[in-house]
């Protein structure tokens, strides 16, 4: 921050503008009030944005059930009929249930190979409806995907978005 002493006033088209002359004086102002401001730091600044040509591997697709009550993904197994929810102890019939899907894909960075998270939100973006998908041929529709931008987090390796 900045004062400005022995400003010009002017008149142009008929608006006040303020300039600076041969006179102008600037100082950095020191206040210790000021910088103790703290600067706006971005709440995304785990978030990076990534240019990569090809997707290294697949290393899961995983479908699972979601908890009728309380939305949490059910681990067991999906051919059982009756399935529990390990969050809130519900049981409920697998068929009543909502499927889901996540992928893990591995890209390169700098050598070296970096698990990335994609959700159902994304792929569903990505794809269409992902969960009538088979496994295999969502795979292959990840794998063939070529010069994209990935932003994702840094701290938890979920993918946010995907621009092909
Ligand atoms: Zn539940």
């Amino acid at each position: 921050m900045y004062t400005l002493t022995n400003l010009q006033v002017r008149v142009w088209s008929g608006k006040k503008n303020l300039s600076t002359t041969v006179r102008t004086v600037v100082q950095p102002v020191e206040d210790p009030a000021l910088s103790e401001i703290p600067i706006d730091s971005t709440d995304k600044e785990t978030e990076e944005t990534l240019q990569i040509s090809d997707v290294h591997s697949v290393q899961k697709i995983e479908k699972y059930f979601k908890c009728k009550h309380c939305n949490k993904k059910i681990v067991q197994g999906t051919c059982t009929d009756v399935i529990q929810c390990e969050r809130c102890g519900f049981i409920m019939r697998a068929t009543t249930c909502e499927k889901s899907v996540t992928a893990k894909i591995g890209v390169l960075l700098d050598e070296q190979q970096v698990s990335l998270k994609i959700d159902e939100s994304l792929l569903t973006k990505m794809f269409g409806d992902v969960i009538s998908i088979d496994d295999k041929t969502l795979a292959q529709k990840l794998l063939f995907l070529e010069d994209f931008t990935v932003t994702y987090n840094t701290d938890t390796l979920l993918v946010s978005d995907i621009n092909m």
